[in-house]
Formats: C-alpha cells, sequence, structure tokens
C-alpha cells in the first residue's frame, strides 16, 4: 500500500459534514473502478457513499498506471538523449550511456506532487457529482450494514447502511511467502516509495510489471537481473512479443536469468544488500533491490464471509456477467474480482453497472464486454496486443482457417544511429476465415501503446483485412505497415 497521504483534509471534512447513515448504495474502493461507478451512479440523482482506506484513485494513481508511466517516461527520454549525437545535437556533451545521470531523490518528490495533485482532483470530482466519501476500512457486518474504521482516528467506527452494496477493493501484489527471507524482498508499492535509485538490482517475475520495472531501472542506469521460470518473457502474449521483448531486454543488457526460481534470500553483512540464492545452486551477492513482480491477489478482509459472499480458488470474488455476486444486491468488479485487470475495463464495468442500476431503461441490459480488450506493456520498446494470440486462435478457430501477416523492421528514426541503438519494430496481424477477418493485432515498436488504440476500435468493430487495406497508409510512418501488409 502507498504511504502518500490524502491531498486535502479540509474536503474530506467539509464533505462530510452533512453525512447521512442510509444510501441508496456504498461503494468499498475508491480505485478506478470504485470512483467511476460512484460518480456515474450520482450522476443519476442515487445517494452514493464511496468508502477509500487508503487514497483515492486507487492503485492507478497511487501505486499504478500514473507513477509507473512518469517512470517509463523518465526511461525513454534517458535513451533518446543518447540518440541526440546521431541528429547532430549536442556534439559537444558526453550524452553515452556511461555519462547518464539520474536524479532519482529529485525526480520522486516531484512525481509525488504530481500523484497528490491527483488525489484532490479525485476528491473535488467527487464533491462536484454529489458523491459522499470517507476515508477508512470498510467491513461488512452484516446484510447492507457497513462498519469503517476511520483513517487516522485509533479505534474510531462509523455504520452506514445502503441499499446496495458495490466492491470494488481491487488487489495487492503477491509475494512467494514459502521463500526463505522472502521479506527482505520488495514488491511494486515498494518500488514507489525507494528515495534512492538502487545500483543492483534484481526483479522476479516475467508479467507486465517484471518486465515494466526492470525495463525502467535498466534504462536509467541500474545493473538489472530479471529472474525467470520459464524462458520467455510475457507467455500469456503471442510469441513475436515474448520472443522479442526478452532478446531485446538481454540484448540491452539487462541479465536474464531463465528457468531461475529463487530459493533462499539473505541479508549480507552490512544488514542492507541481499544475497539471493536460486534452486540451481547459482548465486546473486550485493543485491541492493530484490522486487517480486509475481502476480497480484484481491484485496479482502473484509467481512465477506458474514453475509456469504462466494469467492473462487483464486480468492476472487465470483460474479456473473451483470457483476453479481452470489448475494442479492451486493455487486463486485475490477481487479478483485480478477478477469481482465486493467484500469479502463474497471471504469468502463463500474459506469456500465452505473447505468444498468440507476440510469435509463436503454441501459438495463448494460454489461461490459471483456472480448477483444487492447493493452499496452511499456517495456523498452514498447509492446502492445489486443485480441488472440497466434496459439490461442488456433486452438479456437484451427490453424488452416487462419492467415498470419508478419512484418519486421527498423523505423526510420533509427537510420540516423548507430547499428546498436537500433531497436525493433515488428507487427503480426492474425486474420481468420475466408474473410480474413482480424481476430489478433501485436506490435511491438516505438509507440505501440499510442498506435494500438486506433487500431484497436477497428479490432472491435470486427474489420478485415480487406477493411484494414482499404485504409490509405499516412507516410512515412511505422504504423503504415499495418495497413500494407501482404
Ligand atoms: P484499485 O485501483 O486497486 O482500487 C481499490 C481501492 O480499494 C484501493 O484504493 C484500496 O485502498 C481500497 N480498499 C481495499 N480494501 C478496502 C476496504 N476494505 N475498505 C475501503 N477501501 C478499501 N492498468 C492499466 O490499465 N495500465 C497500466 O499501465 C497499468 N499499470 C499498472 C502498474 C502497476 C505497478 C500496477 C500494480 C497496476 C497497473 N495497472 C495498470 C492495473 C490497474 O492499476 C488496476 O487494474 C486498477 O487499478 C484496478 O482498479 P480497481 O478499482 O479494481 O482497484
Ligand atoms: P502478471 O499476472 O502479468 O504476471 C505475473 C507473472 O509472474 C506470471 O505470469 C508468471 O509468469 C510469473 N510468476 C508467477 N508466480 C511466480 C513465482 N512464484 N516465481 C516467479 N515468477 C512467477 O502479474 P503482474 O503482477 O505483472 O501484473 C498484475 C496485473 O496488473 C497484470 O495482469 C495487468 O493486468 C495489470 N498491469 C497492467 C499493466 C499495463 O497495462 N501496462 C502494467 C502493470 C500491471 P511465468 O508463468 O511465465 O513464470
Amino acid at each position: 500500500m502507498s504511504n502518500l497521504k490524502p491531498a486535502k483534509n479540509i474536503i474530506r471534512i467539509i464533505n462530510r459534514r452533512n453525512m447521512s447513515k442510509h444510501y441508496d448504495v456504498l461503494v468499498i474502493g475508491g480505485g478506478s473502478g470504485g470512483v467511476a461507478f460512484s460518480r456515474r451512479a450520482a450522476s443519476y440523482g442515487a445517494k452514493t457513499l464511496l468508502v477509500e482506506a487508503n487514497t483515492l484513485g486507487g492503485t492507478c494513481v497511487g501505486v499504478g498506471c500514473v507513477p509507473k508511466k512518469v517512470m517509463w517516461n523518465a526511461a525513454d527520454l534517458a535513451k533518446k538523449i543518447q540518440h541526440a549525437h546521431g541528429y547532430g545535437l549536442y556534439k559537444d556533451l558526453p550524452l553515452d550511456k556511461e555519462h547518464l545521470t539520474f536524479d532519482w531523490p529529485y525526480f520522486k518528490e516531484k512525481r509525488d506532487a504530481y500523484v497528490h495533485r491527483l488525489f484532490g482532483i479525485y476528491e473535488r470530482n467527487l464533491t462536484k457529482e454529489g458523491v459522499d466519501f470517507v476515508y477508512g476500512f470498510a467491513k461488512i457486518i452484516k446484510d447492507n450494514t457497513v462498519e469503517v474504521s476511520l483513517k487516522d482516528q485509533e479505534g474510531k467506527t462509523e455504520i452506514y447502511t445502503a441499499d446496495k452494496i458495490l466492491i470494488a477493493t481491487g488487489g495487492k501484489p503477491s509475494h512467494p511467502e514459502n521463500i526463505e527471507g522472502y521479506e527482505h524482498g520488495t514488491d511494486s508499492d515498494g518500488f514507489f516509495r525507494l528515495e534512492e535509485q538502487p545500483k543492483n538490482v534484481v526483479v522476479v517475475g516475467a508479467g507486465y510489471i517484471a518486465v515494466e520495472l526492470a525495463g525502467v531501472f535498466k534504462s536509467l542506469g541500474s545493473n538489472v537481473s530479471l529472474a525467470i521460470r520459464n524462458d520467455t518473457v510475457l507467455r500469456n502474449f503471442d510469441h513475436i512479443i515474448q520472443d522479442t521483448i526478452t532478446e531485446e531486454y538481454i540484448r540491452e543488457g539487462i541479465n536474464v536469468l531463465k528457468q531461475h526460481n529463487v530459493s533462499k534470500v539473505e541479508l549480507e553483512s552490512d544488514g542492507k544488500s541481499k544475497k539471493i540464492t536460486f534452486a540451481n545452486g547459482e548465486v546473486l551477492n550485493n543485491v541492493d533491490c530484490l522486487i517480486w513482480a509475481i502476480g497480484r491477489k484481491s484485496h479482502l478482509g473484509l467481512g465477506l464471509e458474514t453475509i456469504g459472499v462466494k469467492l473462487n480458488d483464486k480468492n476472487q470474488i465470483i460474479v456473473d456477467e451483470y457483476q453479481n455476486t452470489n448475494v442479492d444486491g451486493v455487486y463486485s468488479l475490477g481487479d478483485v474480482v480478477g478477469n481482465v485487470e486493467l484500469t479502463p475495463v474497471a471504469i468502463a464495468t463500474g459506469r456500465k453497472l452505473a447505468n444498468r442500476l440507476f440510469g435509463p431503461e436503454i441501459y438495463k441490459n448494460q454489461k461490459q464486454d471483456y472480448e477483444n480488450v487492447p493493452s499496452a506493456i511499456f517495456s523498452h520498446p514498447e509492446a502492445g496486443s489486443i485480441g488472440l494470440s497466434e496459439e490461442q486462435a488456433a486452438e479456437k478457430y484451427g490453424k488452416d482457417t487462419l492467415k498470419i501477416y508478419t512484418s519486421s523492421f527498423k523505423g526510420m528514426y533509427y537510420a540516423m544511429l548507430e547499428e546498436e541503438q537500433k531497436e525493433p519494430t515488428k507487427y503480426k496481424l492474425i486474420c481468420q476465415g475466408e474473410n480474413e477477418k482480424v481476430v489478433g493485432l501485436h506490435m511491438v515498436g516505438d509507440f505501440s501503446a499510442e498506435i494500438l488504440q486506433g487500431f484497436g476500435v477497428a479490432v472491435k468493430m470486427g474489420a478485415t483485412k480487406a477493411d484494414f487495406d482499404s485504409c490509405v497508409a499516412i507516410h512515412p510512418t511505422s504504423a503504415e505497415e499495418i495497413v500494407t501488409l501482404r
């Protein structure tokens, strides 16, 4: 959890002055999903209370997407600066990797200040929309009744009742509690608390967070080892992404330790540095920072058992396609239910549920569609994906019904740079059936996230290869390759 404090207590006090004890709907968790739901519900006139244990905006704003992207921007700039000589810029300045400096404490303070400003904006938006909110940890104590242990007010509680309850408590990092000494490592929350840049870093994991944090550390000048259990990172993605990012990280100098499982973590004699032992007997010494990025688990402990809300075997809340739990009047969405753990998914689901519960008749059957959700990995280079991987498409439709188009090149930007500075661009379009419907699009390369947002609309609309081809290319760009694939 973040140690960041809400920006403006004053608003909190004003907002709480006339609060009642009974609501149409009470929302537990003021993250992406909870805030989006509350604002939409209140906009329809529903009397809405939002309870947040920590800071408004949740994971995304405090310890996720936002500060991560700010760090990625710094890392990206660190790389781009090294390209300046290739373009004849700042030839008199030493801009190579060896001379890179990064003022971590300065940047952390600035980044945190930005995040604090966002907390304030979230509070003001809720107030404007007429949502009451309270800071504290919520626990369901019986049907329709929630007890809130007020934040920073030891032992003080308040009780609220509501016709409906939404659980949007998100998730938190998993730790490998079976590994001796695991507590000497930190997680992505801890990454955002780091006051100094660690020199020697080990990141364990192969998903979005491990890849993004390893890339940021490396670009900003740390020595990075990335310990993965298998042979590639991002194994949930198409091979074009898995293989390219793994190879590229190795090429960039990240020590990718394939088939490596940590078996023990010990503190060295200075009481700070860590010694990491792997199951194969290898050892890494003098590790300043060990980060577990091995997945996340639902944020629970809120008394679900008292009203009998059911969980699945991953301890995620079970909901139907309309976000109903098994208990009448109790709903859930976002990371706490698993499914697709992304901020825009939590937001869209929250808005749709509020539309359905409190909006006009036309929304009575509205629900979130979890198919064809685009997402990007802010690695170096970026990657993005929508739809099925080649393997998934073959399994679903049969290999013979697919036509795969690929393109692999170095963008024009790199033509002015040294060979070792050139990063790859790779695109893969997976088409299915006689009319070649696009069922998957996967990319690695600069601006993948921005490019994919637009192509995502086309894929979501059910575009075919012919539709892609019918769009005239924008030249000279990298993305033009996607509408000229042969
Ligand atoms: P959260 O945002 O986690 O909000 C849940 C809130 O509930 C929290 O504020 C918590 O304090 C509160 N809470 C929990 N229990 C209680 C309780 N009992 N009482 C009161 N309050 C409670 N997604 C993207 O789309 N793009 C990205 O680039 C991206 N980057 C990420 C980077 C990192 C490092 C991480 C960790 C995540 C990232 N994500 C990203 C995922 C994204 O942050 C989540 O999918 C999103 O925040 C989920 O929203 P949510 O509303 O379900 O939960
Ligand atoms: P992920 O589920 O993406 O990845 C975790 C990976 O860690 C697993 O896939 C697994 O890979 C590996 N792993 C699991 N257990 C262990 C273990 N015991 N030892 C070593 N490795 C292990 O989780 P993240 O924590 O990276 O991210 C959580 C979610 O947050 C993501 O799924 C995503 O939805 C969201 N997110 C989105 C971002 C974005 O949109 N850019 C950025 C960050 C997060 P393997 O099986 O290959 O070993």
